[in-house]
């Protein structure tokens, strides 16, 4: 059966000004969509067909990577539209003792999330994740996801130049500061990590 697109959780205003309405038709309705053809064209009339996403997934990497780029970065976009939202969210009581705990406070991860991000070498993934009961930020190249690694994934931006070319130029530290300080949906880190297991792909 073939995937559908999964809908963005907002208008395609909504996440003004740090990203436009055309990063997000270009973004969510053409790159994303693109991966998530690639995938349906590959998977049709294999065993895939009738598994999950995050089956896909495991199940495609280092054995098939053409599957396994699009596959992954069908879920990444998925989760990384989640992991904003059209105004900053409130972090639960777990999750800011989490940040404490790992970075002493939310500004700090803050800074530090941007940090990574300016300091991640071309295209990539930059997350806020938890393994065995602590919080750390971890970094994944080109199509390369947490979906499948053992960390549960809490937050993700988005560090590839189609995330912010028509808005920002090459300037990733204006999108990555516009993004972290007023969009980022703490809200759903908290689920993520209450739930302790990791989102699935609907
Ligand atoms: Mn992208």
């Amino acid at each position: 059966m073939a995937f559908a697109l999964s809908p963005l959780p907002y208008e395609d205003t909504a996440l003004e000004p740090a990203i436009s309405a055309e990063t997000l038709s270009f973004h969510y309705g053409k790159h994303h969509q693109t991966y998530l053809d690639k995938m349906n064209a590959a998977i049709e009339g294999t065993p895939h067909a009738d598994a999950s996403l995050e089956a896909i997934v495991a199940a495609s990497r280092g054995t098939n990577q053409g599957l396994f780029n699009n596959s992954a970065q069908v879920w990444n976009h998925a989760f990384y539209w989640n992991s904003m939202a059209p105004a900053t969210t409130e972090a639960s009581a777990e999750l800011l003792a989490g940040i404490e705990a790992a970075f002493g406070s939310v500004d700090a991860l803050k800074q530090q999330l941007k940090d990574r991000g300016l300091g991640h070498f071309a295209s990539g993934w930059v997350w806020l994740a938890e393994k065995d009961g602590k919080l750390s930020i971890e970094e994944t190249h080109d199509a390369d996801t947490l979906a499948d690694s053992g960390f549960n994934p809490l937050l993700v931006l988005d560090v590839w130049e189609h995330a912010y070319y028509l808005d920002h130029q090459n300037k990733r530290p204006a999108y990555l500061d516009a993004v972290v300080e007023t969009k980022l949906n703490w809200a759903f880190a908290s689920e993520n990590l209450a739930r302790g297991t990791v989102w699935t792909y609907a």
